[in-house]
Protein backbone atom coordinates (compact mmCIF):
# COMPACT_ATOMS: atom_id res chain seq x y z
CA UNK A 1 0.00 0.00 0.00
CA UNK A 2 1.85 3.39 -1.02
CA UNK A 3 2.68 5.28 1.96
CA UNK A 4 0.85 9.51 2.42
CA UNK A 5 2.63 11.64 0.21
CA UNK A 6 4.26 13.39 3.06
CA UNK A 7 7.63 15.02 2.83
CA UNK A 8 9.51 16.31 6.09
CA UNK A 9 13.24 17.57 6.13
CA UNK A 10 15.28 19.79 8.52
CA UNK A 11 15.50 23.22 7.58
CA UNK A 12 18.95 23.44 8.39
CA UNK A 13 22.68 21.69 8.43
CA UNK A 14 23.23 19.27 11.19
CA UNK A 15 25.21 22.08 13.12
CA UNK A 16 23.14 24.75 12.54
CA UNK A 17 19.67 25.78 14.18
CA UNK A 18 16.78 23.16 14.64
CA UNK A 19 13.72 22.88 13.06
CA UNK A 20 11.67 20.89 10.41
CA UNK A 21 8.78 21.29 8.26
CA UNK A 22 6.60 19.09 7.13
CA UNK A 23 4.54 19.40 3.79
CA UNK A 24 1.52 17.56 2.61
CA UNK A 25 0.55 19.64 -0.48
CA UNK A 26 -2.73 17.20 -1.08
CA UNK A 27 -4.30 18.62 1.89
CA UNK A 28 -2.87 21.69 1.41
CA UNK A 29 -0.61 21.80 4.75
CA UNK A 30 2.38 23.33 5.73
CA UNK A 31 4.35 22.71 9.26
CA UNK A 32 6.89 24.11 10.44
CA UNK A 33 8.68 22.78 13.97
CA UNK A 34 10.80 25.40 15.38
CA UNK A 35 11.53 28.69 13.62
CA UNK A 36 14.91 29.31 14.24
CA UNK A 37 17.00 30.85 11.08
CA UNK A 38 15.08 30.02 8.08
CA UNK A 39 16.24 31.91 5.54
CA UNK A 40 16.95 28.88 3.46
CA UNK A 41 13.77 28.33 3.25
CA UNK A 42 11.54 29.03 0.42
CA UNK A 43 9.62 32.38 0.05
CA UNK A 44 6.76 30.45 -1.28
CA UNK A 45 6.84 27.71 1.19
CA UNK A 46 7.00 30.70 4.01
CA UNK A 47 3.74 31.85 2.48
CA UNK A 48 2.48 28.60 2.75
CA UNK A 49 2.77 27.64 6.26
CA UNK A 50 0.15 28.38 8.66
CA UNK A 51 0.94 26.14 11.74
CA UNK A 52 4.10 26.36 13.71
CA UNK A 53 4.77 23.89 16.88
CA UNK A 54 7.56 25.87 18.49
CA UNK A 55 9.45 24.03 21.61
CA UNK A 56 10.71 26.75 23.70
CA UNK A 57 12.09 30.23 22.81
CA UNK A 58 15.56 30.35 22.69
CA UNK A 59 17.04 32.14 20.41
CA UNK A 60 18.17 29.34 17.54
CA UNK A 61 14.77 28.18 17.64
CA UNK A 62 12.80 31.58 17.73
CA UNK A 63 14.63 34.06 15.50
CA UNK A 64 12.97 33.07 12.60
CA UNK A 65 10.08 34.45 13.44
CA UNK A 66 10.59 38.24 11.96
CA UNK A 67 11.40 36.62 8.54
CA UNK A 68 9.02 34.44 8.65
CA UNK A 69 6.28 37.91 9.37
CA UNK A 70 8.11 39.89 6.51
CA UNK A 71 7.44 37.46 4.51
CA UNK A 72 3.24 36.86 4.95
CA UNK A 73 2.88 40.60 4.79
CA UNK A 74 0.95 41.75 2.00
CA UNK A 75 -1.90 38.91 1.98
CA UNK A 76 -4.69 37.74 3.90
CA UNK A 77 -3.77 35.02 6.41
CA UNK A 78 -4.42 33.21 9.47
CA UNK A 79 -1.09 31.35 10.77
CA UNK A 80 -1.26 29.49 14.08
CA UNK A 81 1.55 29.00 16.67
CA UNK A 82 1.50 26.47 19.29
CA UNK A 83 3.80 26.24 21.87
CA UNK A 84 4.22 26.73 26.05
CA UNK A 85 4.03 29.48 28.50
CA UNK A 86 5.62 32.39 27.62
CA UNK A 87 5.34 31.89 23.97
CA UNK A 88 2.18 34.32 23.70
CA UNK A 89 4.18 36.82 25.86
CA UNK A 90 7.12 36.49 23.36
CA UNK A 91 5.00 36.91 20.13
CA UNK A 92 3.61 39.64 21.13
CA UNK A 93 6.90 41.26 22.35
CA UNK A 94 8.59 40.27 18.40
CA UNK A 95 5.24 42.43 17.09
CA UNK A 96 5.87 45.21 19.39
CA UNK A 97 9.12 45.19 17.98
CA UNK A 98 8.35 47.39 14.75
CA UNK A 99 6.12 50.55 14.52
CA UNK A 100 2.33 49.22 12.52
CA UNK A 101 0.97 52.71 11.53
CA UNK A 102 0.30 52.83 7.96
CA UNK A 103 -1.27 49.30 7.88
CA UNK A 104 -5.01 49.91 7.28
CA UNK A 105 -4.45 48.78 3.80
CA UNK A 106 -2.85 45.97 3.90
CA UNK A 107 -4.13 42.23 4.22
CA UNK A 108 -5.73 40.87 7.50
CA UNK A 109 -2.54 39.03 8.82
CA UNK A 110 -3.72 36.91 12.36
CA UNK A 111 -1.54 35.30 14.38
CA UNK A 112 -3.32 32.97 16.75
CA UNK A 113 -1.41 31.57 19.55
CA UNK A 114 -2.27 28.42 21.89
CA UNK A 115 0.11 28.77 25.04
CA UNK A 116 0.20 25.95 27.05
CA UNK A 117 0.04 26.93 30.66
CA UNK A 118 0.18 24.40 33.48
CA UNK A 119 -2.96 22.67 33.01
CA UNK A 120 -4.58 25.23 30.66
CA UNK A 121 -4.44 26.65 27.61
CA UNK A 122 -4.82 30.18 26.98
CA UNK A 123 -5.70 31.43 23.25
CA UNK A 124 -4.65 35.05 21.81
CA UNK A 125 -5.15 36.77 18.74
CA UNK A 126 -2.22 39.26 17.25
CA UNK A 127 -4.62 41.08 14.28
CA UNK A 128 -2.24 43.40 12.20
CA UNK A 129 -5.79 45.90 11.52
CA UNK A 130 -5.27 46.34 15.58
CA UNK A 131 -1.56 46.56 15.31
CA UNK A 132 -0.90 43.27 16.71
CA UNK A 133 -2.76 44.31 20.00
CA UNK A 134 -2.66 41.04 22.26
CA UNK A 135 -6.03 39.82 22.41
CA UNK A 136 -6.98 37.13 25.04
CA UNK A 137 -9.85 34.81 23.23
CA UNK A 138 -10.50 32.53 25.98
CA UNK A 139 -8.96 29.71 27.83
CA UNK A 140 -9.71 25.75 28.08
CA UNK A 141 -8.60 23.32 30.66
CA UNK A 142 -6.55 20.72 29.02
CA UNK A 143 -7.75 17.33 28.69
CA UNK A 144 -5.19 14.99 27.42
CA UNK A 145 -1.84 16.07 25.27
CA UNK A 146 -3.39 16.35 21.94
CA UNK A 147 -2.39 20.07 21.33
CA UNK A 148 -4.21 19.85 18.17
CA UNK A 149 -6.03 18.06 15.45
CA UNK A 150 -7.96 18.10 12.45
CA UNK A 151 -9.52 14.72 10.00
CA UNK A 152 -6.19 14.29 8.74
CA UNK A 153 -3.61 14.25 11.77
CA UNK A 154 -2.84 15.24 15.31
CA UNK A 155 -0.02 16.69 16.67
CA UNK A 156 0.70 15.16 20.63
CA UNK A 157 3.27 17.11 23.13
CA UNK A 158 5.34 16.05 26.58
CA UNK A 159 6.56 18.70 28.58
CA UNK A 160 10.25 18.28 29.00
CA UNK A 161 12.75 19.78 31.44
CA UNK A 162 16.05 22.21 29.96
CA UNK A 163 15.85 23.83 32.79
CA UNK A 164 13.28 25.80 31.59
CA UNK A 165 9.94 24.10 30.23
CA UNK A 166 10.03 22.84 26.38
CA UNK A 167 7.50 20.88 24.36
CA UNK A 168 8.35 17.79 22.69
CA UNK A 169 6.26 16.96 20.19
CA UNK A 170 5.11 13.98 17.68
CA UNK A 171 3.04 14.11 14.54
CA UNK A 172 0.80 11.38 13.31
CA UNK A 173 -0.91 11.55 10.31
CA UNK A 174 -3.87 8.90 10.25
CA UNK A 175 -4.71 5.97 8.62
CA UNK A 176 -6.63 6.81 5.53
CA UNK A 177 -9.76 4.43 4.15
CA UNK A 178 -10.29 4.00 0.21
CA UNK A 179 -12.94 2.78 -1.51
CA UNK A 180 -12.08 -0.32 -4.07
CA UNK A 181 -13.73 1.59 -6.79
CA UNK A 182 -14.08 -1.43 -9.01
CA UNK A 183 -15.64 -3.55 -6.24
CA UNK A 184 -18.10 -1.09 -4.89
CA UNK A 185 -19.34 -0.47 -8.34
CA UNK A 186 -21.13 -3.29 -8.32
CA UNK A 187 -23.11 -2.64 -5.43
CA UNK A 188 -26.03 -0.73 -5.82
CA UNK A 189 -25.25 2.33 -4.31
CA UNK A 190 -25.63 5.59 -5.80
CA UNK A 191 -24.47 9.15 -5.67
CA UNK A 192 -24.03 10.13 -2.38
CA UNK A 193 -24.75 6.84 -1.03
CA UNK A 194 -21.24 5.39 -2.46
CA UNK A 195 -19.94 8.36 -0.42
CA UNK A 196 -21.72 7.53 3.33
CA UNK A 197 -20.70 4.28 2.61
CA UNK A 198 -17.40 5.00 2.81
CA UNK A 199 -17.70 7.51 5.51
CA UNK A 200 -19.59 4.57 7.38
CA UNK A 201 -16.27 1.96 6.79
CA UNK A 202 -13.94 4.93 8.20
CA UNK A 203 -15.55 5.23 11.29
CA UNK A 204 -14.30 2.66 13.67
CA UNK A 205 -16.73 2.84 15.91
CA UNK A 206 -19.08 0.67 13.50
CA UNK A 207 -17.18 -2.19 14.34
CA UNK A 208 -19.51 -4.80 14.99
CA UNK A 209 -22.41 -3.18 13.85
CA UNK A 210 -24.45 -3.96 10.62
CA UNK A 211 -24.77 -2.21 7.16
CA UNK A 212 -28.18 -2.44 4.84
CA UNK A 213 -27.67 -2.22 0.87
CA UNK A 214 -30.58 -3.17 -0.92
CA UNK A 215 -32.31 -4.63 1.72
CA UNK A 216 -29.86 -6.70 3.00
CA UNK A 217 -27.55 -6.44 5.83
CA UNK A 218 -23.78 -7.00 6.22
CA UNK A 219 -21.11 -7.21 8.88
CA UNK A 220 -19.05 -4.01 8.99
CA UNK A 221 -15.82 -6.57 9.29
CA UNK A 222 -17.06 -7.85 6.04
CA UNK A 223 -17.80 -4.57 4.10
CA UNK A 224 -14.40 -3.74 4.66
CA UNK A 225 -12.78 -6.42 3.61
CA UNK A 226 -14.10 -6.95 0.78
CA UNK A 227 -14.29 -3.12 -0.08
CA UNK A 228 -11.81 -1.22 1.39
CA UNK A 229 -7.93 -1.02 1.81
CA UNK A 230 -6.29 1.43 4.35
CA UNK A 231 -3.55 3.63 3.52
CA UNK A 232 -1.01 3.36 6.84
CA UNK A 233 -0.71 6.42 8.72
CA UNK A 234 2.95 7.94 9.39
CA UNK A 235 4.44 9.38 12.68
CA UNK A 236 7.38 12.04 12.89
CA UNK A 237 8.91 13.03 16.08
CA UNK A 238 10.83 15.93 16.74
CA UNK A 239 12.56 16.26 20.14
CA UNK A 240 15.02 18.73 21.25
CA UNK A 241 16.83 20.69 23.83
CA UNK A 242 16.15 18.59 26.65
CA UNK A 243 18.37 17.19 29.64
CA UNK A 244 18.78 13.46 29.84
CA UNK A 245 16.66 12.37 33.28
CA UNK A 246 14.95 9.61 34.01
CA UNK A 247 11.85 11.62 33.76
CA UNK A 248 12.69 13.11 30.33
CA UNK A 249 13.91 9.92 29.18
CA UNK A 250 10.71 8.48 30.23
CA UNK A 251 8.34 11.05 28.55
CA UNK A 252 10.06 10.88 25.37
CA UNK A 253 10.12 7.33 25.46
CA UNK A 254 6.17 7.32 25.47
CA UNK A 255 5.61 10.58 23.08
CA UNK A 256 7.71 9.39 20.23
CA UNK A 257 6.65 5.44 20.77
CA UNK A 258 6.90 3.87 17.38
CA UNK A 259 7.72 6.79 14.75
CA UNK A 260 8.50 6.10 11.85
CA UNK A 261 11.11 9.08 11.77
CA UNK A 262 12.49 10.51 15.32
CA UNK A 263 14.08 13.72 14.35
CA UNK A 264 16.44 14.30 17.69
CA UNK A 265 18.89 16.43 18.72
CA UNK A 266 22.47 15.02 19.53
CA UNK A 267 24.41 17.88 20.69
CA UNK A 268 27.24 16.58 22.69
CA UNK A 269 30.00 13.44 21.75
CA UNK A 270 29.97 10.80 24.40
CA UNK A 271 33.50 12.20 26.05
CA UNK A 272 31.45 15.27 26.18
CA UNK A 273 28.40 14.17 28.46
CA UNK A 274 29.64 16.52 31.81
CA UNK A 275 28.81 19.34 29.25
CA UNK A 276 25.75 17.97 27.86
CA UNK A 277 24.39 17.86 31.78
CA UNK A 278 25.50 21.08 32.56
CA UNK A 279 23.84 23.42 29.76
CA UNK A 280 20.72 20.69 29.32
CA UNK A 281 21.26 18.68 25.98
CA UNK A 282 21.34 14.89 25.14
CA UNK A 283 24.57 13.24 23.77
CA UNK A 284 24.59 10.79 20.98
CA UNK A 285 24.78 7.60 23.12
CA UNK A 286 21.52 9.06 25.15
CA UNK A 287 20.02 9.61 21.45
CA UNK A 288 20.31 6.27 20.64
CA UNK A 289 19.50 4.85 23.71
CA UNK A 290 16.33 6.73 23.34
CA UNK A 291 15.68 5.63 20.27
CA UNK A 292 16.03 2.10 20.79
CA UNK A 293 13.93 2.19 23.93
CA UNK A 294 10.85 4.08 21.84
CA UNK A 295 11.59 1.52 19.01
CA UNK A 296 11.59 3.78 16.43
CA UNK A 297 12.57 3.12 12.48
CA UNK A 298 14.79 6.04 11.24
CA UNK A 299 17.01 8.20 13.74
CA UNK A 300 17.67 12.11 12.18
CA UNK A 301 19.61 13.90 14.15
CA UNK A 302 20.77 17.55 14.67
CA UNK A 303 21.78 20.43 17.01
CA UNK A 304 25.37 19.32 16.57
CA UNK A 305 27.37 21.48 18.97
CA UNK A 306 29.46 23.98 17.02
CA UNK A 307 32.78 22.87 18.85
CA UNK A 308 32.89 19.54 16.18
CA UNK A 309 32.80 22.16 13.39
CA UNK A 310 31.08 21.22 10.33
CA UNK A 311 32.45 17.36 10.69
CA UNK A 312 28.86 15.91 10.72
CA UNK A 313 30.16 12.07 10.65
CA UNK A 314 32.18 12.75 13.70
CA UNK A 315 29.01 12.86 15.53
CA UNK A 316 27.03 10.37 13.37
CA UNK A 317 29.44 7.70 13.58
CA UNK A 318 29.13 7.45 17.32
CA UNK A 319 25.68 7.00 17.01
CA UNK A 320 25.31 4.76 14.89
CA UNK A 321 27.46 2.53 16.82
CA UNK A 322 24.19 1.84 18.83
CA UNK A 323 21.40 3.02 16.59
CA UNK A 324 22.45 2.01 12.93
CA UNK A 325 19.68 3.54 11.06
CA UNK A 326 20.64 7.28 11.96
CA UNK A 327 20.83 9.95 9.09
ZN1 LIG B 1 17.32 25.75 24.27
ZN1 LIG C 1 18.64 24.92 20.97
Amino acid sequence: MSEPRIKHYLVNEKYEDPGIVIEIPTINQYILFDIGNIYKLDRDLIRKIDKIFITHTHMDHFIGFDFMLRNKLGRPQTVEIFGIDPLAHNVYSKLQGYTWNLVEFEPEIIFKVKNLKEDTYEYYEFNIKRKFAKDFIKEEKVENNTIYENEHYKVKYAVLDHKIKVMGYSFEYKDKLFLKKEKVQQLPLKGKEVGDFKQWLSDESNVGKKYKIADKEYDYEYLKEEYSYTQKGIKISYITDVIYSPKNKKKIVELVKDSDYLYCEAVFLEKDKEQAQKVYHLTTTQTAEIANLANVKNLIVFHFSRRYGKNKDIVLDEIRKYFPNVS
